[in-house]
């Protein structure tokens, strides 16, 4: 096998010999977490870590298994938030009728993640910490103003996801901390729509738009923007929002917002597609998804 194909598989065994630690509560996770810091990677569905220890893009020396850590796997109700443990998965999303309830939004997100491998294995707080420009979670979550718990053995802080994202795969993360929970307000909203511009399914996203509306008649009261893709890390268009807030629903006012967010976008090109066809697409989807969140409403 030559080399170029050798490094684009995911089928081959890991090479890589590492430590592994099975926790079996937080407090041992935190611990563990505390005394081996950088040196120790939290391996939760394993779906984006260990196809890059397979591809050797990355040597890790010791991995620490999140899956016996109980605690971290719940969706609570919680007053005024939502809280959804990190290693929920993508599947448990999509099968959770309180999520289902309050945020639609983000169990279609969960639904367009990967085929059913990923949905089975991949969990939220993996997804938010490979902090991927194509994370399919984050548009939503950025959308519903979520905030991430991240907690060491010295205690805990609570950070808004869009604080938490600082490049692509670069996170406020620090070594002793684990994400431990996805915080998300209860807000209903009157209309949504979520689309990924994929090649297939099992693909990650070319572009993601994701959006939320309120209305009051036939007057946008509030509209948010979640794009994925189209930026270094996940961002809200809030330059488009604010073209829509306030206006009477219509196609011009429509068509003013996707050209806006068209300009406040930076898309690269890459083996996915180009940065023009990303700014194209996520300008027309933007009108599109606007008008299904609409008729929904
Ligand atoms: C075929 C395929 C298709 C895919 N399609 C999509 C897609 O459409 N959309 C999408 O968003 N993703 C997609 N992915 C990527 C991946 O499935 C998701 O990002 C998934 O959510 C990762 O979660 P995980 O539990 O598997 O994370 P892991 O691989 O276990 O971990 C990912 C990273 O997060 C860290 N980490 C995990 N949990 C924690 C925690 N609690 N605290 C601190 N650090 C933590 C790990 O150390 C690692 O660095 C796809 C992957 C594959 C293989």
């Amino acid at each position: 096998m030559d080399n170029q194909l050798a490094s684009n598989t995911t089928t081959r065994v890991i090479a890589q010999d590492f430590d592994y630690s099975a926790p079996a509560s937080l407090a041992e996770a935190l611990s563990i977490r505390n005394e081996y810091g950088e040196d120790v990677r939290p391996l939760a569905g394993g779906t984006d870590l260990l196809i890059e220890l397979k591809a050797d893009l990355r040597e890790e020396g010791h991995l620490m298994s999140l899956d016996g850590v109980d605690e971290l796997n719940h969706i609570t109700d919680a007053d005024d938030d939502l809280v959804i443990g990190a290693t929920v998965t993508f599947d448990q999303l999509i099968e959770s009728p309180l999520v289902n309830d309050w945020f639609p939004s983000l169990s279609e997100a969960a639904s367009d993640a990967g085929g059913v491998q990923v949905e089975k294995m991949g969990t939220v707080g993996g997804n938010l910490c490979n902090a991927s420009p194509a994370a399919s979670s984050a548009p939503p979550l950025l959308n519903l103003d979520a905030r991430v718990t991240l907690q060491s053995e010295d205690g805990e802080r609570t950070v808004p996801l869009d604080e938490f994202f600082t490049g692509p795969k670069q996170t406020l993360l620090e070594s002793d901390e684990l994400l431990t929970e996805v915080r998300v307000p209860k807000t209903r909203f009157d209309g949504w729509a979520h689309e990924e511009v994929k090649r297939v399914t099992e693909d990650l996203a070319k572009a993601i738009v994701s959006v939320v509306v309120q209305r009051d008649g036939d007057v946008i009261t509030d509209c948010r923007i979640g794009l994925g893709c189209v930026a270094p890390v996940p961002m809200r268009a809030s330059n488009a929002e604010a073209v829509l807030n306030g206006e009477t629903f219509s196609d011009d006012v429509l068509a003013r917002a996707g050209a806006t967010a068209r300009e406040e976008i930076s898309p690269i090109s890459d083996s996915r597609s180009t940065s023009e066809y990303r700014r194209l697409i996520t300008e027309t989807k933007i009108e599109d998804l606007l008008t299904e969140a609409w008729d929904r409403a």
